[in-house]
């Protein structure tokens, strides 16, 4: 038996809608696919506006844009993230400042945000990880103070919940989703940008459109459309959006399966744990989480090394390494960082694993089992 890290969940209907979004002869962006989505999206999650793009990093270089971050401002967010976070920043010529974590969740540690903010920040940009909520509440508490926005990277954590119990993204001025096909709910490259700040839906709706004001041509309120602003081609084709929207109508479910997963994990686990080899996640209390993803902090980063091995070689196997810190990789090395500026961030990462996870590990028992067992065999290889 093999098991992959991760796979795409494919739903009864999506082939169905794949052909007649291609038998519309309307394929791209902003069409008929693409309003079921933002309509569904709306609905469930009270957001404000739904922009569906091509990818989390195109949401995240719309959201810096309108956050209005220039050459030389300053957004803040996790060393340890995805370097599409702090690339959409480079991409409007701003300086990443990178934050510490905490090993609870691998997410910013609030603790250590307020020292890192200056006259020159324009925007913080935390992540939650593995589908966590961030302790996006304590976060507003500081960013207030400043009066700095936010846009949460919430790439990994939809239908999540925050440690307040609302759902993610839709608490702060801005906030970013993935439907890579590493996700859990995904349509092969896509994303979304939340807009919650009414006073920046027009310049988003100009943004996505390559800079121009087409949105009041197709709205009837103008009869030519002109070029007002700069931008990109931002927009999700219509037939990615009827394969997103096959996943969306069955989030509930594919969300129910996973937690199989992490169910299976935790139980398995929890003797290494109580034994002090091994963390696994603490979600705070009050969040309600995705299952998007499942960690394990190792006491070293050789025995990380020997159980990602041996794992892979003896079963077969793939569980993966997480982030390389941003702070601590060639380009942020160019910025002036260095590996001991975020000494937490730097160990943390050395000794993290994350384990296989995708839907139908919770649809297939024996896939799981045997995902289970392999794990079981190499840590007790290693610990016992
Ligand atoms: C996956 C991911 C991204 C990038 O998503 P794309 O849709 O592939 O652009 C950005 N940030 C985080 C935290 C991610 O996990």
């Amino acid at each position: 038996m093999r098991i992959d890290f991760s796979k795409p969940f494919i739903t009864n209907e999506s082939e169905k809608f794949l052909l007649e979004s291609l038998n519309s002869l309307n394929h791209s962006g902003n069409n008929y696919w693409n309003k079921k989505c933002i309509d569904y999206l709306k609905e469930k999650y009270h957001f404000g506006e739904v922009f569906l793009v091509p990818s989390c990093t195109a949401a995240l270089e719309m959201g810096v844009m309108l956050a209005g971050v220039e050459p030389g401002d300053e957004v803040i967010l996790p060393s340890y993230t995805f370097s599409s976070t702090a690339t959409a920043i480079l991409m409007s010529g701003g300086n990443p400042i990178f934050a510490e974590i905490e090993p609870n969740t691998m997410n910013l540690d609030i603790n250590k945000l307020e020292q890192l903010i200056t006259d020159k920040t324009k925007c913080i940009i935390p992540i939650d990880y593995a589908g966590i909520s961030c302790n996006i509440s304590e976060i507003q508490k500081i960013s207030c103070k400043y009066n700095i926005p936010i846009m949460v990277d919430c790439a990994q954590s939809l239908n999540s919940k925050t440690e307040t119990g609302e759902w993610t993204g839709t608490t702060t001025d801005l906030a970013s989703f993935s439907f890579h096909q590493t996700k859990n709910y995904s349509c092969g490259e896509g994303g979304a940008l939340i807009v919650n700040n009414a006073e920046w839906v027009e310049r988003a709706y100009i943004l996505q459109e390559k800079g121009t004001d087409r949105k009041l041509v197709i709205e009837g309120l103008k009869n030519k459309y002109g070029w007002v602003d700069k931008g990109s081609s931002y927009l999700l084709s219509d037939i990615l959006a009827s394969l997103l929207f096959s996943q969306l109508k069955n989030i509930d479910l594919i969300t129910t399966y996973r937690e199989k997963v992490t169910e299976a994990y935790r139980k398995l686990l929890k003797p290494y744990e109580d034994a002090g080899f091994i963390k696994c996640p603490k979600p705070p209390k009050g969040c309600k989480i995705n299952h998007h993803a499942f960690f394990i902090i190792f006491d070293t980063s050789i025995n990380k090394s020997k159980f990602l091995e041996r794992l892979k070689n003896i079963y077969n196997v793939s569980a993966y390494i997480g982030y390389q810190p941003l702070h601590s990789s060639i380009k942020g090395k160019q910025l002036g960082y260095k590996p001991d500026d975020l000494p937490i961030t730097e160990d943390l990462a050395s000794r993290i694993a994350r384990l296989p996870f995708y839907t139908e590990l919770g649809v297939k028992k024996e896939y799981l089992t045997y995902a289970c067992n392999s794990i079981k065999k190499v840590l007790d290889s290693i610990y016992i």
